[in-house]
């Protein structure tokens, strides 16, 4: 092999940190998404008891009182990834960062002992997160994502998996269709009306037939199930984003300013995203829920490509003014950036210098807040929300009952 791919993929995630950063719910079963009223992540013990995520709350507490449900942290989830990432890079070079608890890694042939000095990277990888973080991670190696993929999912958790070209064909036998990254359940089943079943069954077609017969993806598929490298590596060649979304449900409320600061934390959250994957967001839609379930959603377009918070917030401010009714209840609010893209690509030569002096202060709260806990700096309109919320939460706790819908 001229080069190793890994995939490094955190063992239920959410739930692991949670259980890292609270030594009572160690070996308990554990699973997040209280907020959201369904189980968002399973510790490895809820999994054996029989809960599968987006399994309601109330069905969990009735079948499984011993579960406990705790609320998603997502910035404490963000905090760990970041180490995780950044643990990866004493390693290797070349990291692509896929999504909050995965990423790829990609090593090139050296000279001597190429395969050992893989392993062992990656044991020490492996070594390094559980002893720092308290957590495990399952870890694919092989010569191209799509396999790196498959890998990964081998020996859940706290797998270790080298697929070697000469073991293919075993690990595809055994790969259905729709456990194949890119494949959907569609597509899966397209595929077996044509008599394909598992991976092997795909790879041992002709590319002809499916360059003729299938879509553009499908090859790309073919050719990594096959051992030939197709995909982009780096972030910088990641397929966009489309959008990135912040939303909550509460206790429902009529008060604007409180729906406010609602929407400047998803703003908060959003852009902390959009900054650190480096990307910049062409437009912003604000939405609001009734308790009645009406939606109302505006969107608005940047002046140019942004990830300022400060700036989105000025445009929320002005999409609330237009979407809110008075006296009516609200039940959530959310942020969606849409048009995403990557700071480099953006045409951003003549607004180059006011860029650097909107980033910079957001560099300087980002590592504050990455540091000290989420919230320690933030945007003045967020700052009386955890008051006017308990507020909230006890005028609305008398006359609404209802609460904790799926948004
Ligand atoms: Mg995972």
């Amino acid at each position: 092999m001229s080069h190793i791919i890994g995939h490094i993929d955190g063992d239920s995630f959410f739930a692991s940190v949670e259980q890292s950063i609270n030594p009572s719910l160690k070996s308990r079963p554990v699973i997040t998404g209280a907020e959201r009223g369904i189980a968002s992540s399973m510790s490895k013990e809820a999994k054996v008891l029989g809960v599968t995520r987006g399994m309601p709350v109330t069905q969990i507490r009735r079948l499984f009182p011993e579960v406990i449900v705790v609320h998603s942290d997502f910035f404490l989830y963000t905090v760990f990834s970041r180490r995780m990432f950044d643990i990866a890079r004493r390693y290797g070079e070349e990291i692509e960062e896929y999504s909050i608890d995965e990423f790829f890694i990609r090593f090139k042939k050296g000279k001597l002992f190429f395969e050992r000095k893989v392993k062992s990277a990656v044991f020490n990888i492996k070594s390094d997160i559980k002893k720092e973080l308290g957590i495990t991670v399952s870890v694919g190696l092989a010569s191209t994502k799509v396999l790196a993929k498959i890998a990964s999912n081998w020996g859940k958790p706290d797998g270790f998996t080298f697929l070697k070209d000469q073991d293919r064909e075993n690990y595809l036998k055994a790969t259905p269709l729709n456990k194949v990254w890119g494949i959907g359940e569609r597509t899966a089943e397209k595929l077996e009306k044509v008599g394909l079943r598992n991976a092997f069954d795909l790879v041992s077609e002709d590319f002809r037939r499916i360059q003729k017969d299938f879509y553009k993806p499908l090859q790309t598929i073919w050719q990594e199930l096959n051992g030939q490298e197709v995909f982009p590596f780096g972030n910088e060649n990641l397929s966009p984003r489309k959008s990135i979304r912040s939303s909550r449900t509460f206790i429902p409320s009529a008060n604007k300013d409180f729906l406010l600061k609602e929407i400047v934390e998803h703003i908060e959250k959003a852009t902390f995203d959009l900054r650190r994957m480096n990307l910049r967001a062409k437009c912003m839609s604000v939405f609001i829920k009734t308790q009645t379930f009406k939606y109302k959603e505006k969107e608005v377009k940047f002046f140019q490509p942004s990830n300022a918070s400060n700036i989105a917030v000025v445009q929320a401010r002005i999409i609330l003014d237009g979407i809110f009714l008075s006296g009516v209840l609200y039940r959530t609010t959310g942020v969606i950036f849409s048009g995403l893209e990557n700071r480099e690509s953006t045409q951003q030569v003549l607004f180059n210098e006011r860029h650097q002096e909107i980033s910079l202060p957001f560099k300087v709260i980002d590592n504050l807040n990455l540091r000290f806990g989420r919230g320690v700096v933030g945007l003045c309109s967020g700052l009386k929300k955890s008051s006017d919320y308990k507020k909230e939460f006890r005028k609305s706790r008398f006359s609404i009952p209802s609460f904790g819908e799926v948004d």
